[in-house]
């Protein structure tokens, strides 16, 4: 069983690979043939830690193979996954314009009976459209399945994500789609949850919601702790040891960001509104998030007073660490908000940095540096934007001397404040003192 795998973007280049490491023939297609490629000469044209590895593996063993025929992918498969991107349109709603496209081009292409597995985040009900453009653009009656098999792996740690998945949802509405998508997931049959597609569908969004509301629920709390002696580090420990609430997801900071859960929400909020659901709980999650890049250049004032002509130090762009993801990453906010208020910018990201450069082009008020002892030269200030482990190794009592103020605004809480001041540093941070 021949398996393609269509958009080779975050999702789609680690499905293919991880499949064929799974042992299955895998085809992977995309319709940018720049990225092809790069990809079939076993270069991964985003960075994801052990991607490259993999690739190269696979590749090698004769299993994974890539092309920019699209059609041809799909006429030689029995198996499709749909990888392509469901970005958010101008009225929050997910933008299916990639996947009706796939469903025309399955349609075209559809020479026998094949599986078309939605591995794309979509909202509730996307089988039944992409079941109608199937039926409408095939030629005769050539039978297919619709499936779902949604995605939970995160940028950064995707490859162990996908080889050692926690559950495999299959929302199916066949036994034939059914035992096609449990022999693919043979190794993890225990952690496989059969359903039907509406709630599979819904599973994904309901899942990536909740961890944005759990995200939103401490950065309210943070909120309190700024105004108490509460110290948010300790208050998200000491729920987080109830193990009704877990540690996970209770970090203070700049919010969350990224190619999914502010969409993902966003869709959420929509499908909800269009089901006629009271959706007011994910609204508000929306809200407090939204509120971090403003809470957070207040301290940026309160510490500067005036920002016009300051020399600030950016530390991290991607929107978390171990990626080069800027999708919605809080940087993005923040150096726009700096730029107009006239900051001089040195900009410092281990692996984002390409990728920013094309929002804000190299000028002489926004400059990238090639190390962060670079960035913080002759600074003013340093916010703490992204907390890659980098950062946490830095030798702070050089960068003290190298500074022009030792000012650190830490929207990350990734510093110890104590130690810190003890340099001599000015220190502000998230939900404590
Ligand atoms: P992406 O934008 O990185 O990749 C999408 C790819 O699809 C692009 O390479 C694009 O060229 C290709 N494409 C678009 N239309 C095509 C067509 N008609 N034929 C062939 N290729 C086509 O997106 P991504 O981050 O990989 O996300 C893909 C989906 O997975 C989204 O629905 C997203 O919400 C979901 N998801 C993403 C993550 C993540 O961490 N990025 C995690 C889980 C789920």
């Amino acid at each position: 069983m021949k398996i393609a795998v269509i958009g080779t973007g975050y999702v789609g280049l680690v499905t293919a690979a991880g499949l064929a490491e799974f042992g299955h023939t895998v085809i992977g297609t995309d319709k940018d043939t720049a990225k092809i490629d790069l990809i079939s000469r076993g270069s991964s044209p985003i960075y994801e830690p052990e991607l490259d590895d993999l690739l190269k593996k696979n590749l090698a063993g004769g299993n994974l193979s890539f092309t920019s025929d699209v059609d041809a992918a799909i006429r030689e498969a029995g198996v499709i996954f749909v990888c392509v991107g469901t970005p958010q349109d101008e009225n929050g709603r997910a933008d299916m314009s990639q996947i009706e496209g796939v469903a025309r081009s399955i349609a075209r292409n559809l020479n026998g009976y094949k599986v078309v597995v939605e591995k794309s985040t979509v909202p509730v009900k996307t089988s039944e459209w992409i079941k109608r453009v199937i039926g409408l653009y095939r030629r005769g009656d050539t039978p297919f399945d619709v499936a779902s098999n949604p995605e939970f792996l995160r940028e950064g740690s995707a490859v162990p994500d996908f080889l050692e998945p926690d559950r495999i949802i299959v929302g199916v509405e066949t036994d034939r789609a059914r035992d096609t998508l449990v022999k693919i997931y043979e190794k993890f049959r225990d952690r496989i949850l059969v359903t039907n597609i509406d709630t599979a569908e819904l599973i994904k969004h309901a899942s990536n919601s909740f961890l944005a509301l759990k995200i939103s629920y401490i950065n309210m709390i943070a909120d309190l702790c700024d105004r108490t002696d509460a110290d948010v580090e300790k208050v998200a420990q000491g729920m987080g040891l109830d193990p009704r609430i877990g540690r996970q997801f209770l970090k203070a900071g700049l919010g969350y960001g990224g190619s999914c859960f502010p969409k993902d929400i966003q869709a959420l909020m929509k499908i909800g509104e269009d089901l006629g659901v009271d959706v007011g709980l994910l609204r508000e999650a929306d809200g407090v998030n939204r509120a971090r890049t403003g809470l957070f250049l207040d301290k940026v004032k309160k510490a500067l007073w005036i920002l016009k002509n300051k020399r600030i130090a950016v530390l991290g762009l991607a929107f978390k660490p171990e990626t080069d993801d800027i999708r919605e990453a809080s940087s993005i906010r923040i150096i726009r908000e700096l730029v107009k208020e006239g900051a001089t910018l040195r900009l410092y990201d281990p692996k984002a940095m390409e990728n920013m450069k094309e929002i804000f082009p190299p000028s002489p008020q926004v400059d990238y540096c090639m190390e962060p002892y670079q960035a913080v030269q002759d600074a003013n200030a340093i916010l703490v934007v992204t907390e890659w482990e980098e950062f946490r190794a830095l030798d702070l009592a050089r960068v003290r001397e190298l500074m022009a103020n030792p000012i650190i605004v830490d929207g990350r809480n990734m510093f110890d404040p104590a130690p810190v001041r003890k340099l001599g540093f000015e220190y502000y941070s998230v939900g404590r003192k």
